[in-house]
């Protein structure tokens, strides 16, 4: 069978016939972590298509480049590094380890450190996930907007976001999503029965910023202090992080030295009060709050402040939950749900590589249970 790596699109297809040229043995939604990692276990064996909203992959691994900032890009996870200078991550998981051992490639360079299975990843999220992916037909730009059963096959339908009005359909045997809890249960309405766990999640959003100060001893303790007083899920009134290093390549090692970095995170309430507002004036009003916890006044903290930044931050989990584990499920007749949500390691990436990895080995299962029966 013949799977174009671009896709024309196509109306009024016959999708109950696993013939037609839109039928895969796997469709695979999202091409974050998760998606990446299915896509790269199951090119080898079966026809997978890989369906992905944005323009590229990489999912919530993207990094966002932010001119100004020491690191030169910010909402990147710490475990990749799209700079030379490369953030380390712990990750804990034998299996993560030897997976991404395996993985590396030009586009994938794994730096192993001392400490147990401490790595770092270098490279651009979206070069090294398109690397995993590279074998699987690919839809990106598609947005899909729903996903259901027809006569035993799945049938998935996208809108076409570069080609308004354009949608297209697709079909195949397995469906895994790897969308956030949320989308998931928009796209299959029809087993919103079959997820009761899911319904309550809510995506959540708070305003942080980046500040980077002159280190007063006394303002490090009186962070101390602060983040000492927090529970660890807690969002506090502020939440002051102090980063660890700053890798300042671009403001040179003396002054570095005499500089802290903080990110403030505003608790969810204020910042859905908050949510239209405008950057300054939430910036403005981080910078009020934290003058009160250093104890001192606007104008002295303003001066001690050689960068500062602020945006809105989509959680990538739901608040006060690690994960969903009961959620992660083969929801029967080849529809799964994979992804961060699903998986309870420690950190995000461990959970969407694992969670994408037990997806794929549940596909090769079945088929090979389907193969037993036939025979
Ligand atoms: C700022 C930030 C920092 C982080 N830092 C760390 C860190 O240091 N360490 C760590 O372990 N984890 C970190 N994480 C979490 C980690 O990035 C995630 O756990 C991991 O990337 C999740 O991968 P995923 O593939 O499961 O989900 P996603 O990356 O969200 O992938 C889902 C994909 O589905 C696509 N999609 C959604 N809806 C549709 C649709 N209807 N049609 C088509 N496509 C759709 C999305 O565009 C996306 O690409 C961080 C996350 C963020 C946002």
């Amino acid at each position: 069978m013949d799977h174009p790596n671009s896709l024309v699109p196509q109306k009024n297809i016959d999708l109950t016939s696993p013939n037609n040229s839109n039928h895969y043995d796997v469709i695979v939604i999202g091409a974050g972590l998760t998606g990446a990692i299915v896509a790269h276990q199951l090119s080898a064996s079966k026809s997978v298509l890989v369906i992905e909203k944005a323009r590229g992959s990489g999912g919530r691994l993207s990094s966002k480049r932010v001119s100004g900032l020491p690191q030169g890009y910010e909402n990147a996870p710490q475990f990749s590094s799209a700079s030379l200078g490369c953030d380390e991550f712990s990750l804990s998981t034998q299996t993560v380890h030897t997976y991404l051992s395996r993985l590396c490639t030009d586009a994938l360079a794994m730096t192993e450190l001392d400490d147990g299975y401490k790595c770092a990843v270098k490279g651009r999220s979206s070069a090294w996930t398109r690397a995993l992916i590279k074998e699987s037909s690919l839809a990106f730009h598609e947005r899909v907007q729903s996903v259901v059963m027809h006569d035993g096959i799945w049938t998935v339908t996208t809108e076409c976001l570069s080609e308004q009005n354009i949608s297209k359909t697709y079909s195949a045997s397995h469906v895994i999503l790897t969308t956030p809890p949320k989308q998931t249960i928009e796209l299959v309405t029809a087993q919103r029965d079959a997820m009761p766990l899911l319904k309550g999640v809510e995506h959540s959003a708070c305003w942080l910023s980046v500040l980077i100060l002159e280190d007063l001893p006394a303002y490090r303790k009186a962070i101390e202090t602060f983040n000492a007083q927090l529970s660890p899920n807690s969002m506090g009134l502020v939440h002051c992080q102090v980063f660890a290093e700053l890798d300042t390549p671009h403001v040179g090692a003396e002054k570095a030295r005499a500089l802290m970095g903080l990110k403030l995170f505003a608790d969810e309430g204020w910042s859905k009060e908050n949510a239209d507002a405008d950057k300054q004036t939430i910036m403005a009003n981080f910078v009020t709050l934290l003058a009160e916890l250093l104890g001192v006044s606007v104008d002295q903290l303003v001066e001690q402040i050689t960068f500062k930044h602020c945006h809105r931050w989509l959680y990538s989990r739901p608040m006060g939950s690690t994960c969903l584990p009961n959620a992660y499920a083969n929801l029967g007749a080849g529809l799964m749900l994979a992804g961060d949500y699903f998986c309870g390691a420690i950190s995000g990436i461990e959970s969407a590589i694992i969670s994408g990895c037990e997806a794929s080995q549940q596909v090769i299962a079945e088929n090979a249970l389907e193969t037993e029966a036939s025979l």
